[in-house]
């Protein structure tokens, strides 16, 4: 198992700040080192596979879907992803648990873990309580209310699944604190696990 690997998955509970911590770095990256990264994000996958079968119109649709279905279009998304993480530098977007109507749906499980080898899991976190005021006051995308302290809960259970990724596939797992408006603190960590 001492093959170089390119991918970094980043994770985390939805408005912690993960595709803006994300675009800065790899902004850093090209700024700093010249290197292009491709980010791929799994959410979007399912929603264009989703769509292509005419099962939803809206991204925030897909959670809503029978989790049989959605677990369907994870393991088509997961196909094509890693199919296009073939690239020097990936970063793969995604959630850890997706809350469904019967109970939460695990964004990483195993099949889809094991067919993108990360080199490393980066799990971003923040304050509960800012979690919930970035969701209330970002109006690009609908979210599900939920109170501080089941979020609260929810960012723990994501600790344990980040964990469970790095169990299965030997990658390690970071956690990066996405302070708040210190953006690019987070970023910069998030840089230097990519050009590691
Ligand atoms: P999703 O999982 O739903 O895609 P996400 O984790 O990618 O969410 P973002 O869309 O990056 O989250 O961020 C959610 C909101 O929080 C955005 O409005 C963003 O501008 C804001 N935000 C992100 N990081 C910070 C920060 N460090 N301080 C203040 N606001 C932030
Ligand atoms: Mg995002």
């Amino acid at each position: 198992m001492s093959e170089a690997r390119n991918v970094v998955i980043v994770t985390g509970i939805p408005g912690v700040g993960k595709t803006t911590v994300i675009d800065t770095a790899v902004e850093m990256v090209k700024s700093q080192h010249g290197e292009e990264v491709l980010v791929l994000n799994i959410g979007t996958e399912m929603f264009e596979v989703a769509l292509e079968k005419g099962l939803i119109k809206d991204r925030d649709e897909l959670r809503k879907m029978p989790t049989a279905k959605q677990r369907e279009v994870q393991r088509l998304a997961g196909e094509a992803i890693a199919k296009k993480a073939k690239t020097a530098r990936v970063i793969v977007d995604t959630h850890t648990l997706i809350q469904t109507k019967n109970g939460f749906l695990i964004g990483l499980p195993e099949w889809v873990s094991k067919t993108l080898q990360p080199k490393t899991v980066v799990l971003v976190e923040a304050d509960p309580e800012k979690i919930a005021g970035r969701r209330s006051s970002d109006e690009t995308r609908t979210r599900d209310e939920q109170r501080v302290d089941e979020i609260d809960t929810h960012q723990r259970m994501c600790r344990a699944a980040a964990v469970s990724v790095g169990t299965i596939t030997g990658a390690t797992v970071r956690v990066i604190k996405n302070r708040e408006g210190k953006v690019e603190e987070a970023a910069s960590e998030l840089a230097s696990t990519l050009m590691e």
